[in-house]
Formats: structure tokens, sequence, C-alpha cells
């Protein structure tokens, strides 16, 4: 199946009607996917024939969405509506070819029979379709019609790249209706007509859609067209086991790059929402993905969507990003959040690109990261009481190293990690006293902690005038001591 001759075309075709969610992204990143996998031909096709529940804007988030996960698309995007004529012809040729019929049941009689029918009730074509010339004479009148697809006998099956082979008895299958009274094409035609047009060869698309492919099939053979090959992919679920939807929380695409999550980790998340590459691979670049992918390894059992595992796959990536990347996202929530301003983001892009670097190996979101970044800004260090107890036991020979080190550092040279470090053993050796010595008071002194990172990083993202100030604050709380 994978190895055809004939070109790959999948397409991916969402309609305009909500935002671009969890489950669409997936169905587009699996279509992209097996189009870069083969060298195929990936299409973008707007379903926006529902011209009431459609909008533009909607197809503009969604457009959006799918630029920002890296999701490019070959060909559209192709807009349903701007095909309705062509959608009309296929119906008109099935009525020509018999294939379809005219019905002009109203809305009210099918309610009438389905009330007396009770619960096995059937549309039968007897009730359906008229005599010809009954039908023409209607027609003559003015009488709205729908056109109705002539279901065939027998069965329909397909052999789903997913759940492998698939069979509906067409006899469970009333003639449904291909074009509405309005003359406007009902979703199953138009979607055939245009897969045809477009000459796609495999149809990717969520398992909600399978009692649909049946109808589909039929169309397409109805039409002459060949039957493309289907990969129904498995639903999604949340944590709790039903289906996922807003009260699992965020579910737009436009939601997760708000909170933080990088379009890398999202794409990797999605991809193993019901595909498996195998050899326990899970962190992967989307090339990575691209080389592994195949609709033989697409679960048929339903995904669950563990937020939890986002997070953590989110922080995969995060470290393994270069620094400059994250930058400006760290940046962005700095300023939202009122620590700096967008002047004091331009002129410290040093000192940023040093904060990531610091932080992003054990972060799991951006947010996380210039949360850290209060470690070096802050006016006020609130000490843990353990670490004072530990570090400053003796504070008269304490305040003796703190002095030290104040006077090392005014007086430094260049403010870099390098001579910062430097600067403090010659201090300790000068003192003649170990390293650590030194720098566990000065640690505690300067963050409030008795962990942090390297205590020349820490300097250096501190400042020098911050630091002497946090230095001046630890010496006057060091008890029995002359500050
Ligand atoms: N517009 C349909 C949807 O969004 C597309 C179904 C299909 O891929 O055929 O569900």
């Amino acid at each position: 199946m994978t190895d055809t001759n004939e070109q790959i075309r999948v397409r991916f075709a969402p309609s305009p009607t909500g935002f671009l969610h969890v489950g669409g992204a997936r169905t587009a990143l699996f279509n992209w996917l097996y189009a870069r996998r083969h060298g195929g031909v990936f299409v973008l096709r707007i379903e926006d024939t529902d011209r009431a529940r459609s909008s533009e804007e909607m197809t503009e988030v969604i457009l959006d969405g799918m630029r920002w996960l890296g999701l490019d698309w070959d060909e559209g995007p192709v807009h349903q509506a701007d095909g309705v004529e062509r959608h009309r012809a296929a119906a008109d040729r099935l009525l020509a070819e018999g294939k379809a019929y005219r019905c002009f049941a109203t809305p009210e009689e099918l309610r009438k029979w389905r009330e007396e029918g009770g619960e096995d009730f059937r549309l039968t074509r007897d009730k359906l379709e008229l005599p010809e010339e009954e039908a023409d004479r209607r027609v003559a009148e003015g009488e709205p019609y729908t056109v109705r697809f002539r279901v065939p006998e027998g069965s329909t099956e397909w052999d789903d790249a997913v759940h492998g082979k698939t069979v509906f008895q067409n006899d469970d299958i009333d003639d449904f209706i291909v074009l509405r009274s309005d003359r406007t094409p009902v979703y199953n035609l138009a979607a055939v007509a245009d897969d045809v047009e477009m000459r796609i060869s495999h149809v990717i698309r969520g398992d909600d859609h399978i009692s649909n492919t049946p109808r589909q099939i039929m169309l397409y053979r109805a039409l002459g067209a060949e039957v493309p090959t289907f990969a129904h992919v498995p639903m999604i679920l949340g944590p709790d086991g039903r289906r996922l939807s807003k009260r699992h929380g965020a579910t737009a695409v436009g939601d997760y790059a708000a909170e933080g999550i990088l379009p890398e980790a999202l794409v990797n998340f999605l991809a193993l929402l019901g595909w498996s590459p195998g050899e326990d691979r899970e962190v992967m670049t989307i090339e990575e993905m691209t080389s592994l992918f195949s609709l033989e390894r697409i679960n048929k059992k339903s995904a669950i969507f563990d937020p939890e595992k986002l997070d953590w796959m989110n922080g995969q990536h995060l470290s393994r990003q270069p620094a400059e990347r994250i930058v400006p996202l760290v940046a962005r929530k700095l300023v939202d959040s009122g620590t700096l301003s967008e002047a004091e983001v331009a002129e410290n892009q040093e000192w940023l690109v040093t904060l990531v670097e610091m932080f992003k190996v054990r972060s799991r979101r951006a947010d996380e990261i210039a949360r850290h970044a209060q470690l070096f800004l802050a006016d006020e260090v609130a000490y843990d009481p353990i670490a004072v107890q530990k570090h400053w036991k003796d504070p008269a020979d304490v305040a003796k190293r703190l002095d030290a080190v104040s006077a090392t550092l005014r007086n430094l040279g260049a403010w870099e990690p390098a001579m910062i470090e430097q600067a403090l053993r010659a201090t300790a050796e000068r003192l003649n006293t170990g390293f650590g010595k030194v720098v566990h008071p000065l640690r505690l002194a300067v963050t409030g902690q008795s962990s942090s990172p390297g205590i020349d990083q820490v300097l250096f993202m501190t400042g020098r005038e911050r630091t002497l100030k946090r230095l001046k604050v630890a010496r006057k709380s060091l008890v029995g001591t002359k500050g």
C-alpha cells in the first residue's frame, strides 16, 4: 500500500466552524507526515459549504495554527464552496444515469412517517421515489426536491489502513440525500467530488467519519472514480476516558502557543496520540518522525490525551533548543508580568541568553524560566532558616568573609563569570580558608538559599550593584556583629 508508483496525494479538510483543535491538528499532522514521508502532495481544503457556520476568521485561525506547527501545504487552500457548480454537476450526472432520483418528501412528511413507523422505521424507496412522470409533473409545477442516492444492494467493504477489512451492509443505509432542495450539496457528495477532482490517493481522518465511508465509497463507484485508501485514526480521549473536549482544559492549538508550549513539542506529542514509531522512541524532531511514519503503526485503540505528558515533552524540547530560540518566549513572559520593560529586554539580550541556558534543562515551560529571573532581579531576599543555621553559624567569622568578598567584588575589573570565580578563589586563599567556606555564606547572602546554579553565574546574573546591596543587607542581619 505504501509502495505504490502512483503519486501520493492526501488532504486535510477542516470545516472553518471553530478553532484548530487537538484532533484536527493531529489529522493534519498525520496527513502531512504521510505526504512528506513518501514525497507526496499535501492539499489543504477548507470545507466551507455550510455558509452560515463557516467564517473567514476561523479559516485564518486554522491556517495560522498550521503555520505555527510547521505543517506547510503544497496546494490550496482550496475553498470547497467555490466548487458548488461541480458538486451539482456530479449530482445531475447521478440523476441522469439513474443512480439517484428526485425526492419530493417534505420535512413534515418525513417526520410523520418516522413517528408512525416507530422504532424499526426504515425510509424505504417506495415512499421516497415517485414514478418518473409524476416527478416530472411536480418539477414542472415548480415543486422543490432533493436528490437522493440510490443505495445499491449488497455490501460495501474496504481495507482500512488502520482497522483492516471493514464491512457495512448496504441494507442498513437509507437512500441518502446528496443535493438539498436549495441545490446545495451535502458533505458526502462535496467531499467525494472534491477528492476525485484533487486525485486524492489516501483519506486519513478521524474515525468519527467511519460511518460516512461506505456512503462515500458508493459515490466514488457511481461516479466511476477510483476509491482511495482510507485510514481512520483513533479518537482522542481525556485522562478520564471521555471524549476530549473543553472540559479537559485547553484543546485549541492557539491556547498552547499562548501557554508557552513549543510547536516542536506539540507536534511530537500529537504524533504519539495514536501512532508509535516503535523502539520506545518518544522525543523526536519532525524530521525524525517523518522518516519513521507509517499508517501501519497507527493504533486501532483510542488515544489518551495526558496534559502532564505534554508538559514533560515540552521540557524535553526546551532543553534541546538553542537558547536564542527560547529567549523571545521568556522575554515575552517577563514583559507581560511587568518584570522587565521592552527596552530592558533589548539591552539585556546576553543576560537573557545566560538565564535561558542556566534553566532550560530543568524547566518545562518558558514561564518557568521567566520565574527564575526573580532570583536575580528581586529587591529583597528571604533567607532559608535551615541554610542560616548551617552556613552562618559563626556570625563574626562569616562577617569577616563577606566583608572581604564585598571589597574584592567592588574592585573587580570586568563583571564576568570567569573573573568573578577567580576573585573568589583568591579571596579564600587570602583568608586562608577553603573555597566552600567563602561560597556557602555568600550564596546564602545573595540568594537566601543553600543551593543555586554556579556562584560565578549567579553573581554575574545578579549584577555588581545588586550583589553588593544584597551583601550589605546580609551583613546587617548577621546577629551579634557590627554591620
Ligand atoms: N470537514 C470534515 C471535518 O472537518 C472533513 C472530513 C474528511 O476529512 O473527509 O470533519
